[in-house]
């Protein structure tokens, strides 16, 4: 069978399905009926059917069995109504009770073979039923759950999501050609697609990720592979830059820089001389200083006549970029720009067109720097900062607007060696080890809620010194609403603690401008403690916030904490970091020991390795790593290694596709290239 392109039209071709809903559907990346299809579940409602003779009293369980007598409805209290009736089971009779759900006496018969789902009342041999279950033979004991957000509700995706599995059955194909299936025994399209949706047991789901993990893994490995043999020769163009000019730039900046940063500032500028493309990554401790490595790239390139683009993955992080590295710059004659989604449209256009024209040198931004109307007149330089948070196609976006510029990116979370050749492909690596020197390590601490006086005290001493405070709230759960409201309630609760000081605050649903002004008058000292949930993000520089607490540190993944830690750190004084939290288990106790004891972002990145399978031990966003709907890089990182290998294979043979048996896997590379242009 092999696939048909209707699978990749609009969700509004389903029934039902009208532009309001396809718009929903788009904030979660889906666009097609085929979108919908690979939309996998990330967890299942275990509905376990389990004998009689094995339950517990308050067990909550799913029944099979035939209905044994009519049902009867009964009224009690105000408005509250119970359909009853007896289910055998194999030779036993239990009482079923439904409540408040008077219609189901007309669905219901003696003689039906049904199953319900409920808790089990061991004493009374009753079962207080939730659900009656749509279809009694089928895969209703795993109920898939799909990740939704505020725009679409669970039970609409979940419908949509098996009307596109019944109109489209037959147009997968598959996308992992036949030999590779065979040789790893992974599931066919169709299969895989029909169990990962509604697996009939766990083993069932279990073999159904793993071909799941490596479909998703192998795609991402073409896209990779196909790019670097496209660009096989890595040929750019040869820069000239000033080493005068450089020299003035060194002596300008209020410090010495440190022998990783001249190091890695040497091996950049190696790369930039020579007339092939630079592809480096640049792999750095927060706080250890990459963006004044960035600053000397930029000026570089443009000594030798070139203009240059950085890319950041929010507006906060595009301001301060851009306030720094215009004021290390101005005296030198460079013009920066900033152009993010906020910019004025009238502003918008005049940099536009002076990018075009040459009289910018330096434009610093957002995904608004891939937006088509942005021309350079030469581009020689694109540095990516937290270039995990883009996809291939992004990236590939900006750097296509230069003709073979150099390619620098940048991370703050180091990831072994290993792991970032394996998830980059042909990237050459650069490391800041070591923070500036005189820098005073952070003090970290792991506190119990039990010590929370002894951590307001912290607080006092150093707000009574004229210090400023992060306090950070987790994003915990899958509603944006509900993690407002912890943000707020800490805000009120540490408002109430601290009512002579200005606590301010600033959370991700805010405007871009209000987000802006808070940090503002941050850094300007107005604000004494700024709470917040994670969006402050990787970069931002305040140097007399000298404490950050930490609330439910157990909450985010260790990269992550260290992330955050790295806010702070930056001044002279000594600084604080307190991780509060109350872990359960031994393994949460255990990384807020590590945490607490080690400052060295390299090692935290090798503990989250090691404890890999823990799953919520990257925090998603900020682990260095890009993401995946299904697979984890970290505890499938085998996989990966097996699909990068087989990626290469596939495209040295045939680096064009043509064999007619990749035909369905270049459709669906393909289909993929254009919806990540589009996000
Ligand atoms: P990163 O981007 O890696 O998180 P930054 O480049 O923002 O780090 O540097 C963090 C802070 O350290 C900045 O305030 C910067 O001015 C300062 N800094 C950078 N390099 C040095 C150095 N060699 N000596 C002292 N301070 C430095
Ligand atoms: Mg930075």
């Amino acid at each position: 069978m092999t696939l048909n392109e209707a699978i990749f039209r609009p969700v509004t071709a389903l029934k039902g399905v009208g532009a309001k809903t396809a718009e929903a559907l788009q904030s979660l990346g889906i666009y097609s009926i085929y979108d919908l299809l690979f939309y996998f579940p990330y967890r299942y409602d275990e509905l376990e059917n389990l004998p009689l003779d094995q339950l517990e009293d308050g067990q909550k369980v799913m029944l099979k069995g035939i209905v044994a007598t009519n049902p009867y409805q009964n009224y009690f209290g105000y408005h509250k109504s119970r359909v009853s009736f007896k289910l055998r089971i194999d030779h036993d009779i239990i009482m079923v009770n439904f409540f408040n759900q008077p219609w189901l006496t007309k669905q219901l018969s003696v003689g039906q073979e049904i199953a319900v789902y409920g808790k089990y009342d061991l004493r009374k041999q009753s079962l207080s039923a939730y659900k009656l279950l749509a279809n009694k033979n089928s895969d209703d004991g795993m109920a898939p759950i799909y990740s939704i957000n505020r725009q679409i509700k669970q039970k609409k995706l979940q419908t949509m999501i098996d009307l596109a599995i019944a109109e489209s059955m037959d147009e997968m194909g598959n996308a992992v050609p036949e030999d590779l299936r065979k040789h790893y025994r992974l599931m066919a399209d169709q299969d895989l697609v029909i169990a990962m949706h509604h697996p009939k047991d766990l083993a069932e789901a279990k073999e159904a990720r793993r071909s799941a993990v490596f479909r998703e893994f192998f795609l991402f490995q073409m896209q990779l592979a196909l790019m670097s043999s496209q660009n096989k020769s890595h040929s750019g163009y040869a820069k000239h830059y000033d080493l005068e000019e450089i020299g003035k730039l060194t002596k300008s900046l209020p410090f010495a820089l440190s022998p990783d940063q001249k190091k890695v500032i040497n091996e950049i500028f190696a790369d930039m001389f020579v007339d092939q493309q630079m592809q480096r990554l640049l792999q750095g401790d927060v706080g250890s200083g990459k963006t004044v490595v960035a600053v000397f790239a930029i000026y570089g390139a443009v000594t030798a006549g070139y203009q240059a683009a950085l890319m950041v993955p929010t507006e906060i992080l595009a301001n301060q970029h851009y306030h720094k590295i215009s004021a290390m710059l101005e005296d030198f004659g460079v013009r920066v720009a900033l152009l993010t989604g906020s910019t004025k449209t009238m502003e918008r256009r005049e940099i536009y067109k002076e990018l075009a024209d040459g009289s910018i040198n330096v434009v610093i931004g957002t995904h608004a720097l891939i937006q088509e109307q942005v021309a350079f007149k030469k581009l020689g330089l694109v540095i990516i900062d937290e270039q995990h948070r883009f996809g291939v196609v992004q990236r590939l976006a900006l750097i296509n607007k230069g003709d073979r510029p150099d390619i620098l990116a940048m991370t703050a979370t180091p990831i072994p060696r290993s792991l970032a050749l394996t998830v980059y492909g042909d990237t050459a690596l650069s490391e800041i080890r070591h923070l500036p020197a005189g820098r005073k390590p952070i003090k970290s601490y792991w506190k119990t809620s039990s010590q929370l006086d002894e951590v307001y005290s912290l607080m006092r001493q150093q707000l009574a010194e004229g210090f400023q405070i992060y306090a950070v709230t987790p994003l915990i759960s899958e509603s944006e609403m509900i993690d407002l409201e912890n943000a707020e309630a800490l805000h009120d609760r540490l408002a109430g603690e601290f009512p002579d000081q200005e606590v301010v605050l600033l959370h991700g649903k805010m405007a871009a401008a209000d987000k802006e002004q808070i940090m503002d008058r941050f850094a300007a000292g107005e604000v004494d403690i700024l709470v917040t949930t994670s969006v402050i993000e990787v970069g931002v520089d305040v140097a007399n916030a000298n404490l950050m607490v930490i609330f439910d540190a157990d909450r985010f993944g260790l990269s992550q904490l260290h992330q955050l830690r790295g806010r702070i750190g930056r001044g002279q004084t000594q600084s604080y970091c307190v991780f509060l939290a109350d872990p359960k288990t031994e393994a949460g106790k255990q990384r807020m020991k590590i945490v607490a004891e080690t400052n060295d972002g390299f090692k935290l990145a090798e503990e989250d390795l090691k404890m890999r399978g823990e799953g919520d031990l990257f925090g998603k966003a900020q682990s260095g790593l890009p993401e995946f709907r299904t697979g984890s890089v970290v505890s499938d990182y085998q996989v990966m290694v097996v699909a990068r290998d087989e990626a290469k294979r596939i495209v040295q043979a045939d680096p064009d596709l043509k064999t007619e048996k990749l035909a369905d896997l270049q459709a669906v590379i393909k289909y993929k290239k254009i919806v990540q242009a589009r996000a």
